[in-house]
């Protein structure tokens, strides 16, 4: 499993970090953000490290696949399937992607805008 020592994520999933874990399995987890900007505000993301959607090949394309079901799944958990939420990937400096390791941020329990800021 490739995973990066200065790497945030890679740190908590390797244990060395504490984070508020919502969900494990082989290929992917799920985290509260510690900064959260909605009431309901996960990450989920691969365990292996990937920087950004930016280094996909199609090897990745099961565990794509996986990340966006568990966010589907967390959602209905977390009652916020009816209402409507939202699931954003940040890629890079312009898109404000701040952790170079690849994660879904699950966004819900408020109203989101369109186009996004
Ligand atoms: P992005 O800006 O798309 O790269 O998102 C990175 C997200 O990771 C931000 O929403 C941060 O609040 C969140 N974050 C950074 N460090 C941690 C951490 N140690 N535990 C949980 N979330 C974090
Ligand atoms: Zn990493």
């Amino acid at each position: 499993m490739e995973t990066l020592t200065d790497c945030i994520f890679c740190q908590i999933l390797a244990g060395k970090k504490p984070a508020r874990m919502v969900y494990q399995d082989e290929t992917v987890a799920a985290l509260e953000d510690i900064r959260p900007q909605a009431p309901v505000h996960l990450l989920v993301i691969p365990r292996r490290h990937l920087n950004s959607l930016r280094e996909v090949s199609e090897e990745d394309e099961a565990v794509l696949g996986h990340l966006l079901s568990v966010a589907s799944q967390l959602a209905r958990e977390r009652k916020i399937e009816a209402q409507g939420y939202r699931v954003v990937i940040n890629n890079g400096n312009w898109a404000g992607q701040t952790v170079d390791h690849l994660h879904l941020h699950v966004l819900g329990g408020r109203v989101f805008h369109w186009p996004p800021g």
